[in-house]
């Protein structure tokens, strides 16, 4: 087994576990983020009786931020989601607002991984492609409104990796992304 394929098996046993851990009446989803240093936060949803609800992903994103990690930090989520009301597999990468959520707080080359409830992997793809309409359109948060509309708290933990710093070098607006999150404010 490749050391790629055996840190993803390893993701996939977290994303397991939390799952498990998920307060839910009925469908359990759980995730694991993974951070370019092998750090790895885990998330599970939460549905209420009153208040909002809150997804695995968000709970996972909340985790990884409350520990210093921002943006470019991020390497990989795995889900898992399986609706309680049927046992067919489902490849569920996420939904709207998720992907929404991953893009403000992550980059757009975060790879998505998709397991079934056994672990097995079924599905693979980076945030970018869940949410690429075509020009002119740009998703919200642009790097424009990012630039005028600082955050604080939002610099990296960690150096740029090299493969992001090989796919920044490629993709203009991601390299402009990238220097934006290292502006400390
Ligand atoms: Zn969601």
């Amino acid at each position: 087994m490749t050391s790629k394929s055996k840190e993803i098996k390893d993701l996939i046993k977290t994303a397991q576990h939390y799952r498990s851990m998920a307060r839910t009446f009925r469908s359990s989803v759980g995730v694991a983020f993974q951070m370019w240093d092998g750090k790895a936060f885990g998330g599970f949803n939460m549905e209420t009786y009153g208040h909002k609800g809150l997804h695995a992903e968000e709970v996972g994103i909340v985790r990884a931020l409350a520990e210093g990690y921002n943006g470019t930090d991020f390497r990989r989520m795995v889900e898992i989601f399986q609706d309680a009301g049927h046992n067919e597999i489902e490849i569920f990468p996420g939904c709207f607002t998720c992907w929404a959520a991953m893009w403000e707080w992550t980059h757009p080359y975060l790879e998505i991984i998709v397991a079934d409830a056994e672990g097995n992997s079924k599905y693979s793809a980076r945030l970018k492609d869940m949410v690429s309409p075509a020009p002119p359109v740009l998703i919200y948060p642009s790097n424009k409104i990012r630039e005028i509309k600082p955050k604080i708290n939002f610099v990296p933990k960690l150096p740029l990796n090299a493969e992001l710093k090989k796919l920044a070098s490629q993709d203009i607006e991601f390299d402009r992304y990238c220097k934006i999150l290292r502006v400390k404010t």
